[in-house]
C-alpha cells in the first residue's frame, strides 16, 4: 500500500516518515521509503537540477513538467515494484504536492495537473497524512536548515499561504484518503497523531 507525506516547508514530513517506517517495520511489514522529486537516481537528477540555483528560474510549466517527469519514473522504477511484491512504500511527497505548489501557488490548471497525474502516474495513495503548520511556524522550523535553504529564502509567505490552502482544499475533498495532523504541536506529539492514523488506516 502507498501512503503518502504531504504539508509545506518546515512541516516535519522527514521526522515523521521516519516514525511510519519504524511503527510499520515493527509489525513485520517490508517497507520501502522514499521521496518526491528523486526516489531514483534519474529523479534525484532531476529534483537536483530544479532545485539549483544556477540557472534561471524554471517557468511554472516547466517546473511542472520535469516535477511529472520525475514522478512517472518514480512510480515505475521504485513504487510499483514494491506494492507489487506487497511492500509498503511511505513516500515524502507525491502528487498532491504539485496540485499544491505548480497548481495552487504557481497557478496551473488543476485539470492539466490531473491528466497528468492520469497519463503519467495512474496511481493515488491509500493513505496521506497532510502535516498542517502555519507558514510563520513552519519557515521557523527550517531557519539554518542546510538543505535547499533557497527555496525558503526566495519566496514570499503568499506563496506558501497559496501551498497551504491547496493542501487543505485538497483534504477537504478528500476526507477518506488525506488526514489532516496539525503539526504545530512538538515533534512527539505529531508523530503521536501520524501513527495513529496510520494504525487507524491499518484496520480498515
Ligand atoms: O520535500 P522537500 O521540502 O525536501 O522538497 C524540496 C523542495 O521542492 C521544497 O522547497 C518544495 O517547496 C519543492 N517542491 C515543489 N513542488 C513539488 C514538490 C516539491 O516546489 N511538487
Ligand atoms: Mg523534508
Amino acid at each position: 500500500r502507498l501512503i503518502t507525506l504531504e504539508g509545506g516547508e518546515g512541516a516535519g514530513k522527514t521526522t515523521v516518515l521516519t516514525a511510519l517506517r519504524d511503527a510499520l517495520l515493527e509489525s513485520g511489514h517490508e517497507v520501502v521509503s522514499t521521496r518526491e522529486p528523486g526516489g531514483t537516481p534519474l529523479a534525484e537528477q532531476i529534483r537536483t537540477l530544479l532545485l539549483a540555483g544556477d540557472h534561471e528560474p524554471p517557468a511554472p510549466e516547466t517546473e511542472l513538467l520535469l516535477m511529472f517527469a520525475a514522478r512517472a519514473q518514480h512510480v515505475r522504477e521504485t513504487v510499483l515494484p514494491a506494492l507489487r511484491r506487497g511492500a509498503f512504500v511511505l513516500s515524502d511527497r507525491f502528487t498532491d504536492s504539485s496540485y499544491a505548489y505548480q497548481g495552487g501557488a504557481r497557478g496551473l490548471d488543476p485539470a492539466f495537473i490531473a491528466e497528468l497525474e492520469r497519463r503519467a502516474v495512474g496511481i493515488r495513495p491509500g493513505l496521506t497524512l497532510l502535516l498542517d503548520v502555519p507558514v510563520a511556524h513552519g519557515r521557523e522550523r527550517t531557519r539554518g536548515r542546510d538543505v535547499y535553504p533557497d527555496r525558503i529564502e526566495r519566496e514570499q509567505d503568499a506563496f506558501f499561504e497559496k501551498v497551504r490552502a491547496a493542501f487543505r482544499e485538497r483534504a477537504q475533498a478528500e476526507p477518506g484518503r488525506i488526514r489532516v495532523i496539525d503539526a504545530t504541536p512538538a515533534p512527539e506529539r505529531v508523530v503521536a497523531a501520524a501513527v495513529g492514523a496510520l494504525r487507524a488506516y491499518l484496520e480498515t
